[in-house]
């Protein structure tokens, strides 16, 4: 099998707390992000999935594993390497408005990472943005507008376009699609499919939303409580999924399809990182091919 664009091995994120305790919000997380296919990192708010990416892109130092971008070990680069590095992985955040600075036109803010990295010329800077928008099926008329006087669906188109813009291999979401109406994120998700095509990137695809993500993504990887429980293919999730806390995600997606007709909100209540008196689960067994699970902590069942 080919090198992934990138992976994590074993990442362990610990935080320092106020009054001296510490929070662990990742632990011993592995993930391969490959050419051309998606993984989509689900779990609620507070299992850690923010931090994950936040070390994958350097902007998190872990405090022990790697991360790999190709061959090369990147957890502890800094300064112009990282700069480097960052070139070729790219984020979408959720909040689309935040995102972008108020004041600038569309034209500036799509092609930002172009003229930070020195790699474009203020004349060409308009006419690359059109063609950026246009790669995101946007009206190319848009670049003279202020974030503002965009729909919060354009303007996370815009933020794809300005992550494309230096042509990463890796392309990172995190709740990219979480602030926008049902149609909006379905449209978004068939613009990445559309440029993943295109463009062999490889996306992680943070979602609170298994049932969004079920159709787009080729790997589920599920976090509770910073750690991975279980890491199986998209394709037959419902049938296969074994893990208590998977099949409980599963189970409140497909009640609010039931009861509304639309698809899943984040479950309530959130996770908060294991205590450190509690059992932890079993370690990561792989059952099949490319689906992992770790066995519950004894008396951890679905009321967990
Ligand atoms: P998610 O993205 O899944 O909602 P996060 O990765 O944002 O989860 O957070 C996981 C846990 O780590 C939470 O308990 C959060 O409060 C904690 N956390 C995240 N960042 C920090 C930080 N900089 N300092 C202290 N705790 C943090
Ligand atoms: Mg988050």
């Amino acid at each position: 099998m080919s090198t992934p664009a990138m992976s994590a091995e074993g990442l362990t994120k610990t935080f320092r707390t106020p009054g001296g305790g510490s929070l662990t919000a990742c632990e011993d997380v592995s993930v391969e992000l490959t050419q051309g296919r998606t993984v989509a990192i689900v779990g609620e708010s507070g299992s850690g999935k923010s931090t994950l990416l936040r070390m994958l892109t350097g902007l998190e130092r872990p405090t022990s594993g790697r991360v790999l971008l190709g061959e090369q070990e990147i957890q502890d680069v800094r300064g112009s390497l990282l700069r480097e590095v960052r070139r070729h992985v790219q984020m979408v955040f959720q909040d689309p408005l935040g995102s972008f600075a108020p004041r600038m036109r569309i034209a500036e803010a799509v092609c930002a990472p172009l003229i930070n990295y020195d790699a474009i010329g203020r004349r060409e800077v308009v006419p690359r943005a059109r063609e950026m928008l246009r790669l995101v099926g946007l009206s190319e008329h848009l670049v003279t507008r202020r974030p503002h006087q965009l729909s919060g669906g354009q303007l996370q188109r815009c933020a794809i376009a300005r992550a494309l813009t230096l042509d990463p291999q890796v392309l990172l979401c995190d709740e990219a699609t979480s602030a926008l109406d049902v149609s909006a994120q379905a449209e978004i998700m068939a613009l990445l499919a559309r440029l993943q095509d295109e463009r062999g990137i490889a996306i992680g695809f943070v979602c609170h939303d298994l049932a969004l993500v079920a159709h787009f993504a080729t790997t589920i990887l599920v976090m509770h409580r910073g750690r991975v429980v279980e890491q199986l293919p998209a394709e037959g999730l419902v049938e296969r999924a074994r893990h208590p806390y998977t099949r409980r995600l599963l189970a409140s997606v497909l009640d609010l399809r039931d009861r509304d007709g639309h698809l899943g909100r984040e479950p309530g209540g959130g996770s908060r990182p294991r205590p450190q008196d509690e059992a932890a689960d079993g370690p990561l067994v792989e059952i099949a091919p490319g689906h992992l699970v770790a066995r519950p902590a004894s008396g951890a069942g679905d009321g967990r």
